[in-house]
């Protein structure tokens, strides 16, 4: 849908008209079916787009952005708060837990890394606490 802001040359007075696309309006132009709404005359002509309109799609262009943003954000901390209390292990993640789980250390310092799917299934199936999340790389700032 498309709004448009239409004038009349005869009265001199706009509306604003919605139509499915700017064919439609071109279409019911050329077939003298556009006539306002004030004086009935045919002499109407389009106008700027309503500004509410652009307006509005750009605030939600800005919410979505925002909305990222604060996924951004979340992860992030999430990362800091790994990075500070989880020992980093690469692809020896699997390993590591393992490690971990079956010596049963008494103050265990948690690990992060890389593992495939199949590993943490695995991992789950052996009561061990792995969990997935999501992870941004640093370089993308
Ligand atoms: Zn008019």
């Amino acid at each position: 849908m498309i709004k448009y802001r239409l004038l009349c040359k005869n009265c001199n007075l706009n509306f604003d008209s919605w139509f499915a696309s700017s064919n439609e309006y071109e279409k019911l132009k050329s077939k003298k079916l556009l006539v306002c709404h004030y004086c009935n005359s045919q002499k109407i002509e389009k106008t700027i787009m309503s500004p509410q309109l652009i307006n509005k799609s750009k605030s939600d262009e800005n919410i979505k952005l925002q909305r990222i943003n604060e996924v951004k954000k979340t992860i992030k901390s999430y990362q800091k708060f790994i990075k500070n209390n989880f020992k980093y292990v690469g692809k020896n993640f699997a390993f590591e837990a393992r490690s971990i789980h079956y010596n049963n250390e008494k103050k265990p310092k948690g690990v992060y890394g890389t593992a495939s799917k199949k590993d943490l299934k695995e991992l789950r199936d052996e009561g061990i606490d792995a969990q997935m999340i999501p992870w941004i790389e640093e370089t993308d700032n």
